[in-house]
C-alpha cells in the first residue's frame, strides 16, 4: 500500500477514552435520568455539567495533568462524576477501598501522592485517622449524603458546595495520548503491601465497550450498583452504563433487603456482584426474597462461583454471567460465553459449564494457558494444569512505583495472572486456584476449588473455603473451615467428610474440617491467607 503520505490527524484519529461516553450520552439522552440515588434523579445533562464543575473546582485546587485524585465513598453520584471529571482533568483517579482500616488509606494516599482526596462522611474515622498521620495530607472534600442525615461535617468544604463554585461550562479534554494513565486502583494486598495498578484511557475505552456488547446494554438498561465502583471501577461499568445511556442505580450498602424491593422499584435489568453477594440473595429471609418474572442478568466474578450458587441464582430467577478478571485487567478479562446447545442441558450440568472461567471478552485480545517455565501451551485436554496468561490492549500499563513487579507480571511477552488452570477441548478455560492457593499431598495436586465446589452443595452449608494444612505424611492436606446455615441443627466434622469422601476421590476430602465465621478481604473475598496460618497454628499447638 502507498499509504505512508496519509498520515493522522485530528479528523482521523482521537484518542480513545471514556470520557467520550458521557460527552455523547449528555448529547443524546440529555433528559434521560443517568443517576437515581435515593429520592435524587440526576439527568444526563445534569451530569455532565456536575463533572464539568467537579473538574472546574478541582482545577482551582490545583488539580492538573498527571495529578492523582482520590476518592473513598460507597456508591455514591460522586464516585460516579469522579470517573468523568478527572479524567476530563487530565488527572488520575484512585478509587480507594472503603473498607480499608487507616493504615491501609494512609498507604495509598501516600503512594499514589494522592492532590486531594474526596471521602464521604460515613468514613471520618478511618478517612482522619489515615490524613492525622500525614505530615502533608491531600486536600479534603467531604461528601455528605440526604440518605446518611446526622453525620458530622468532616472537612470545610462539602462536595456539594464545591461544585456549585465550579463551572457548568469547563471544558473536559479527551487525553493528551490515550496511553496516558486514567486510573490508579489498588490490589487487596492479601500477601505484600497493595500494588497500585495504572490503566490508560485506551483500555478503559475497550473494556467498557466489551462489558455493553457482552452483556447488552441499552438505554433501557437499569443497572445496580451492588458491585463496589472502587473495585476496578466497577468492573468498567462505572462507564458502560453511561456508553450506553442507561441508568445507574446507586446503593450505599450491599443488603437484601434493599436490593430485592429497588429491583422491583426501578425496573433493574442489570446487575453485578461477587459470589458473595448471590449467595447473600439466596440465603436472604423468605421475607425480604423476590422472584422476578423478567429477566435479570447478574454478572458474578472476583472469585469462583460455585456451580450450585449459579444453579440456585437461576432458580430465582436471574439470569447468571460468569466473569473473570484482575485489577491488572481493568476487571473482567474472560466470560462464559454461552453456547445455545447448552439451553437442553439438566440446571445442574449446565451450571457446572457455567462455573468455567471461559473465553476472552469481545475485545481482549488473546488468552492461554502456559506452562510458566517454558512458556508453551499446556493441550486443550481439561486436565493438565497450566498458568492462565493474558494479552491484550485491556491490560494494565504496569504497577506504579514498581519495575520489578512489573516485569515479572509481563515476562515473556504475556500477563502472568498467577491463576492455575486447565484448558478444555472447547477452548473454554477452567481456573483450579490461585498458584498460591493450590494443596500439594503426596506429590498430587488438589484443586481447593473443587473440594469447595463439593461442600457448597452439603445442604447445611452456607459457606466454605478450603487451605492446605501441613502433614507430616502427606507434606499437606485439605483442611476446609466451613460456615453452617443458621438453621443447620447439629453437623459434625464427620458428616462433612463423610459428604466429600462421596463425591470426590479420597485424596482431595478434608482431613480437617474447622466451624466458624470466615474472614474476609476488603473485597469480600474469602482471606486464605489467614486460614492457612490457623492451619498452619493448629499443627504447631
Ligand atoms: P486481589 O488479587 O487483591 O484479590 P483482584 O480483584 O485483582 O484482587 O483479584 C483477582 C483474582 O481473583 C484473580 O487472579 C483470581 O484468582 C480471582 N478471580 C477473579 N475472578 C474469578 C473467577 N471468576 N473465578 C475464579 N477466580 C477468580
Amino acid at each position: 500500500m502507498h499509504d505512508r503520505d496519509l498520515p493522522r490527524n485530528s479528523a482521523n484519529f482521537v484518542p480513545l477514552s471514556p470520557l467520550s461516553f458521557l460527552l455523547r450520552a449528555a448529547r443524546l439522552w440529555g433528559r434521560r435520568t443517568a443517576i437515581i440515588h435515593g429520592a435524587r434523579r440526576i439527568t444526563y445533562a445534569e451530569m455532565l455539567a456536575r463533572s464539568r464543575r467537579l473538574a472546574s473546582a478541582l482545577a482551582e485546587k490545583g488539580v492538573g495533568p498527571g495529578d492523582t485524585v482520590a476518592v473513598i465513598a460507597p456508591n455514591v453520584p460522586a464516585l460516579l462524576e469522579a470517573h468523568y471529571a478527572v479524567p476530563g482533568l487530565r488527572a488520575v483517579l484512585c478509587p480507594i477501598n472503603t473498607r480499608l482500616d487507616s493504615a491501609g488509606i494512609e498507604f495509598i494516599l501516600r503512594h499514589s501522592e494522592a492532590k486531594i482526596l474526596l471521602a464521604d462522611r460515613e468514613l471520618a474515622p478511618n478517612v482522619s485517622r489515615a490524613l492525622a498521620a500525614m505530615a502533608d495530607p491531600p486536600h479534603l472534600i467531604d461528601i455528605a449524603d440526604a440518605d446518611m442525615p446526622g453525620l458530622p461535617a468532616l472537612a470545610a468544604t462539602e462536595y456539594e458546595a464545591f461544585l456549585a463554585g465550579g463551572d457548568p461550562a469547563f471544558s473536559l479534554l479527551l487525553p493528551e495520548d490515550e496511553w496516558d494513565a486514567i486510573g490508579l486502583g489498588y490490589t487487596s494486598g492479601t500477601t505484600a503491601d497493595p500494588k497500585g495498578v495504572v490503566t490508560h484511557h485506551r483500555g478503559a475505552y475497550l473494556n467498557a465497550t466489551a462489558m455493553a456488547l457482552e452483556f447488552g446494554l441499552t438505554a433501557e438498561s437499569v443497572y445496580l450498583w451492588t458491585l463496589p465502583m472502587f473495585h476496578c471501577n466497577g468492573w468498567t461499568f462505572t462507564w458502560s452504563v453511561t456508553l450506553a445511556g442507561g441508568a445507574h442505580v446507586c446503593l450505599r450498602r450491599v443488603d437484601p433487603a434493599l436490593i430485592f424491593p429497588m429491583i422491583a422499584e426501578h425496573g433493574v435489568t442489570h446487575l453485578c456482584g461477587a459470589p458473595v453477594v448471590l449467595n447473600m440473595l439466596i440465603h436472604a429471609p423468605a421475607s425480604v426474597r423476590q422472584r422476578f418474572e423478567r429477566r435479570i442478568h447478574i454478572m458474578t466474578g472476583g472469585a469462583a462461583p460455585p456451580s450450585i450458587v449459579i444453579e440456585r441464582m437461576e432458580a430465582l430467577g436471574f439470569e447468571v454471567h460468569h466473569l473473570y478478571g484482575l485489577t491488572e485487567t481493568y476487571g473482567p478479562a474472560t466470560v462464559n460465553a454461552w453456547q445455545p446447545e447448552r439451553d437442553a442441558l439438566p440446571i445442574a450440568e449446565k451450571a457446572l459449564f457455567m462455573a468455567r472461567q471461559g473465553v476472552p471478552h469481545p475485545l481482549l485480545a488473546d488468552m492461554a494457558v502456559l506452562d510458566p517455565a517454558t512458556m508453551t501451551s499446556v493441550p486443550a485436554d481439561g486436565e493438565t494444569l497450566g498458568e492462565l496468561m493474558l494479552r491484550s490492549n485491556t491490560v494494565m500499563k504496569g504497577y506504579l512505583k514498581n519495575p520489578a513487579a512489573t516485569e515479572a507480571a509481563f515476562a515473556g511477552g504475556w500477563f502472568h495472572t498467577g491463576d492455575l488452570a486447565v484448558l478444555h477441548p472447547d477452548g473454554y478455560a477452567e481456573i483450579k486456584d490461585r498458584a498460591k492457593d493450590i494443596i500439594i499431598s503426596g506429590g498430587e495436586n488438589i484443586s481447593s476449588l473443587e473440594v469447595e465446589e463439593t461442600l457448597f452443595r452439603h445442604p447445611a452449608v452456607l459457606e466454605a473455603a478450603v487451605v492446605a494444612h501441613p502433614d507430616e505424611k502427606w507434606g499437606e492436606v485439605p483442611h476446609a473451615f466451613v460456615t453452617l446455615r443458621e438453621d443447620a441443627g447439629a453437623v459434625a466434622a464427620e458428616d462433612i467428610i463423610a459428604f466429600c469422601r462421596a463425591r470426590l476421590a479420597h485424596f482431595k476430602c478434608p482431613r480437617i474440617v474447622t466451624f466458624g465465621p470466615l474472614p474476609k478481604t476488603s473485597t469480600g473475598k474469602i482471606q486464605k491467607f489467614s486460614l492457612r496460618a490457623l492451619a498452619r497454628k493448629d499443627i504447631s499447638a
